[in-house]
């Protein structure tokens, strides 16, 4: 926390969060008064515990709260509890249509089915899978999709639209209700952000379970970005969203920092360092592209919330360094001023700079992370 961003202060940064029931995904709590969560999902072969297990420390270490792992057949749920075991954070498990395999997960250590209670089948199945969910502590997620609603909806609205959506997730979480399940979240993605966006908010004022958003096969690391953060974004700076997953065609540690970017942009979730950094033009008293570009792959390590600005000239510099807590505004002559929360503290040379910017980084969080445990103790 930048210590300079109290929302009492700021009224118009102030996001309201709709208001839902908690739920646990594993010992992660969703919904209610819990930070949003970020999740991804592996692209490895479930089967293939190592490899997943590898994917799954790659996520954890970019910030991820909650890893879902597809589960499409018995040597997916079977390598499950490897994996399940080998995980510092909850995984979920997806599930499409086989209930035994939802069965299974559930066995298998599993701390969420993603799967849709509607689609099972039999009413003895759903109650089974139910039933073992309800056993192994599991909770469930409810993902309904644009592109994969009921052939009885399609009827209905002549095309997927908002309305049949929010429509199918409440039938499926009917099902749940019935059989006295309250532990899941629901999801109403589709690839179009409005028909997504229209989607949660119609849902956000039918149900108050939490919301699992996102925009579902947005695309590439940048376009898919893009459209991911319009429409996400949107829903939650209206407040809509406890958990949230980047869907990119690109390396799923991409939608772990993409998410985290995303809640930093919305200031709901604080993790790592949050540059600021003009995009700079003549006036600039050094390099600020590659020195960001550096200090963004320096200082990747740092999990503490900490902000700092890089501004290459006065024009933005001091103003900017006045919000952050660690600054550094390019000067003339070769060296530039280094700001220290908010205050200018002393020159520095270009050449040194970078080094001596990682070394008061490292050396803030080491404090911040000192006094926060120093508090947690208390
Ligand atoms: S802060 Fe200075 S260097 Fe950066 S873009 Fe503005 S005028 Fe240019």
């Amino acid at each position: 926390m930048t210590g300079h961003d109290h929302t009492h202060l700021r009224p118009w940064r102030a996001i309201t969060r709709r208001p839902s029931r908690k739920i646990r995904v594993g010992n992660v709590e969703v919904g209610g008064d819990a930070p949003i969560t970020v999740q991804s999902m592996t692209n490895t072969l479930t089967a293939d515990a190592n490899a997943t297990i590898g994917q799954i420390r790659q996520l954890e270490e970019a910030g991820a709260d909650i890893v879902r792992v597809s589960c499409p057949d018995v040597e997916s749920t079977a390598a499950l509890s490897t994996i399940v075991r080998a995980s510092k954070v909850p995984i979920v498990a997806d599930i499409h249509f086989h209930y035994k395999r939802g069965i299974e997960a559930a066995k298998a250590g599993a701390a969420c089915l993603r799967i849709n209670p509607g689609n099972i089948g039999r009413p003895d199945r759903v109650r089974e899978v139910i039933q073992a969910a309800r056993d192994h502590g599991c909770s469930m997620r409810i993902g309904v999709n644009a592109g994969s609603l009921e052939p009885h909806l399609l009827e209905k609205y002549g095309e997927p639209c908002p309305e049949a959506m929010v429509e199918s997730a409440l039938d499926h979480a009917r099902i749940l209700q019935d059989h006295d399940f309250h532990e899941f979240k629901i999801s109403v993605k589709a690839s179009d952000i409005f028909m997504t966006v229209a989607a949660y908010q119609l849902l956000s004022e039918q149900i108050d379970c939490p919301l699992h958003v996102g925009v579902t096969e947005a695309g590439g690391l940048r376009s898919g970005t893009i459209k991911s953060s319009i429409g996400m974004g949107n829903l939650l700076w209206a407040g809509i969203g406890d958990t949230i997953r980047v869907s990119l065609a690109a390396d799923p540690v991409e939608e772990i920092k993409v998410g985290f970017d995303m809640l930093k942009s919305l200031g709901l979730r604080h993790r790592g360092i949050n540059i600021i950094a003009c995009p700079s033009c003549a006036r600039q008293g050094f390099n600020v592209i590659k020195t960001v570009e550096t200090l963004e792959a320096r200082l990747a390590h740092i999990a503490t919330p900490m902000s700092l600005s890089i501004i290459g000239c006065v024009v933005n510099g001091p103003g900017e360094a006045l919000m952050t807590d660690i600054g550094f505004t390019g000067g003339g002559k070769g060296a530039g001023m280094v700001y220290v929360a908010g205050k200018p503290d002393h020159k520095m040379d270009n050449e040194q700079m970078v080094e001596h910017i990682v070394q008061l980084v490292e050396a803030k969080a080491a404090e911040l992370d000192a006094a926060r445990l120093l508090e947690a103790a208390e």
